[in-house]
């Protein structure tokens, strides 16, 4: 953007210092034009985050020239934020469906266990993962049952609290870390989740059409004293173990 300081009816310094202050253009390059001798309005100008300025008389060439090396630094700047952004990503999601990786999950748990066991309160887990789903691929291809994975993260993460964390652990299984939640609501929240899994077909492209696909859930939570995030994640396996055994499309809820 460039702003000339001597407009007849605006304050040029105001607009810079609005354009710095909106989230939507806080990176945007801004030169300002200034009369000779504008020292005073210049530093004003420079403080509030201005990248570059010019004395009238203008040379267009110079002007020209200024302008491409802002926004030269401008998009080099955007892709470093953009990769910076992509790494930090890619370090905590599952590419395939932007959930939560199991690596997040594990420190995510940790910090949530021991805030829940230090102040008493309760923490539970879901466990879930897709019945026959070996099948799916073995039928259809491994591009529909990627879009199975896909849909079924995105019915997931539409069925739970904002403060729940769902993750891909890998493969077709996923995880549900719920905070403030006790053994009881947790087996609620599974038992909707199963359904809404179970209630609708799948669409998997226009070749496949729809698939029928359901899931098992185990269910566990925080219990005792010298409990650990790893003997919640075993006793939800556990569970799932049972849920799969007892015929699948289920929720069990840990027994111990
Ligand atoms: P069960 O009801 O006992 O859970 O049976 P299952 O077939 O779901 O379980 P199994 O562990 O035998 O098979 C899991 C399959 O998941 C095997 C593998 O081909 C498939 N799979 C794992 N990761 C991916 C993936 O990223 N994309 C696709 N399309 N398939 C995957
Ligand atoms: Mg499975
Ligand atoms: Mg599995």
């Amino acid at each position: 953007m460039i702003v000339s300081l001597s407009l007849e009816h605006a304050d040029g310094l105001r607009l810079c210092s609005q354009v710095r202050s909106l989230d939507r253009t806080r990176h945007l390059p801004i030169m300002i034009i200034i009369e000779p001798g504008e020292d005073a309005r210049l530093l004003r100008g420079l403080d509030m985050g201005v990248n570059d300025y010019i004395v009238r008389p203008v040379d267009s060439n110079e002007l020209l020239a200024r302008v491409r090396t802002q926004v030269k630094r401008k998009r080099y700047t955007d892709f470093l934020r953009t990769r910076l952004e992509e790494t930090v990503e890619m370090a905590i999601l599952d590419p395939l469906t932007a959930l939560h990786n199991r690596r997040y999950m594990s420190s995510h748990l940790k910090t949530l266990f021991d805030e829940s066991s230090q102040r008493g309160k309760p923490l539970s887990v879901l466990l879930l993962d897709i019945d026959y789903f070996k099948a799916v691929n073995d039928s259809h291809g491994h591009d529909a049952g990627d879009s199975v994975l896909r849909e079924f993260a995105a019915r997931v993460r539409r069925n739970i609290r904002g403060i729940d964390l769902a993750c891909r652990l890998g493969g077709e299984e996923f995880v549900v870390v719920m905070p403030d939640t006790d053994l009881a609501k947790a087996y609620l929240v599974g038992e909707r989740l199963r359904q809404c899994i179970a209630a609708a077909p799948f669409y998997a492209g226009e070749r496949i059409g729809t698939l029928e696909v359901t899931a098992s859930v185990g269910v566990a939570a925080l219990e005792f004293a010298d409990d650990t995030p790893e003997l919640i994640l075993k006793r939800a396996d556990q569970a799932l173990y049972c849920a799969k055994r007892d015929g699948r499309n289920r929720v069990v809820a840990d027994a111990a």
